[in-house]
């Protein structure tokens, strides 16, 4: 197999001293992995500003590096120019900006339409300190007019100062492949991060994926409902599915693989080490 890319972490930050607890204990086993960073998803319009901060902070403190996402949408621009004042005042050196999804019934959407908007605001404000991620999506964002449009506005974030991209997951990896090739041919040239969702439940992924276009493909998607609520075969099943995509991402020479841990670590940890994933033994 090819040479094994970066690995990092994506977790949504707790509610309850429970909920972080166990999100340590996450953390932790993911640490034997060394990843290259932990990101801490941001709650649309702000809503857990607060504790997304308070969850990339537990992070640094444990030694590794915490990556806050910053949603724009709904927000002024004197309150995102707050929280980067206050990230950089904690010494966070990376960001993965993004627009948001628009609540419903909302009003006004803020100061910023786009991500590439806030992306822009960023650089103008703090110059080269933020590595900056913004989001891609391989199977195209929802409310893209055509798969054109959105390369265009992904190449948009680009030029505005964006480093790197993570993308929306995918279960068909030709969809990443062609995605990159197209962007490389527009002269894109940031590292395009496939981002991995393990299965943990049907009904769950099917939510998520309707909202954000992600596609199940049907015979995955009819494999799955099979299970029914027998959720070990269905996770042992998932585990195998996502290992195969990653072992195509990985031969086809990936910059890196982001993990949607949805702050779970078992099944994730056993893809790693069944690809290989070196692990750092002892503390
Ligand atoms: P944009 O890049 O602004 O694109 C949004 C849409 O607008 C696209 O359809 C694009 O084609 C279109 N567009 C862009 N520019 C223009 C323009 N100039 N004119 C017309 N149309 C345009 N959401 C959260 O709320 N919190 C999170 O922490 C979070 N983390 C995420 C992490 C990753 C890796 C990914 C892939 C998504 C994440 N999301 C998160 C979801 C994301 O906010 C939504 O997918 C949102 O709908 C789009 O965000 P964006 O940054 O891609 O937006």
């Amino acid at each position: 197999m090819s040479s094994l890319p970066d690995i990092s972490f994506e977790f949504f930050p707790p509610k309850t001293p429970e909920g972080m607890a166990k999100l340590r204990q996450a953390r932790e086993q993911f640490s034997a992995y060394q990843p290259k960073f932990f990101s801490v998803t941001f709650g649309a319009g702000g809503s857990t500003r607060d504790r997304t901060l308070e969850t990339v902070l537990d992070i640094q403190q444990a030694g590794a590096e915490g990556a806050p996402h910053l949603s724009c949408i709904s927000a002024s621009k004197a309150e995102i120019r707050q929280l980067l004042q206050d990230y950089q005042a904690h010494g966070i050196k990376r960001l993965v900006a993004l627009r948001g999804d628009i609540p419903s019934g909302e009003v006004s959407t803020g100061d910023f339409r786009y991500a590439s908007e806030l992306v822009a605001f960023i650089r103008e404000e703090t110059g080269d300190h933020f590595q900056i991620e913004v989001a891609a999506y391989p199977e195209f964002h929802p409310e893209s007019r055509s798969p054109n449009a959105d390369l265009q506005y992904f190449k948009h974030k680009v030029a505005a100062g964006a480093n790197a991209a993570i993308t929306q997951y995918f279960y068909n990896a030709d969809a990443y492949f062609q995605f990159v090739d197209q962007a490389n041919s527009l002269g894109i040239d940031i590292p395009i991060v496939p981002g991995v969702m393990p299965i943990y439940n049907f009904t769950q992924l099917a939510r998520f994926s309707s909202v954000c276009g992600a596609e199940i493909p049907r015979w995955l998607r009819l494999r799955l409902q099979d299970f029914g609520d027998d959720l070990a075969s269905l996770r042992d099943f998932g585990s195998d599915v996502v290992q195969d995509l990653c072992e195509q991402l990985i031969a086809g020479g990936v910059p890196g693989l982001h993990f949607y841990t949805l702050n779970q670590a078992g099944t994730i940890s056993n893809i790693l080490d069944r690809l290989g994933v070196e692990k750092r033994t002892g503390k």
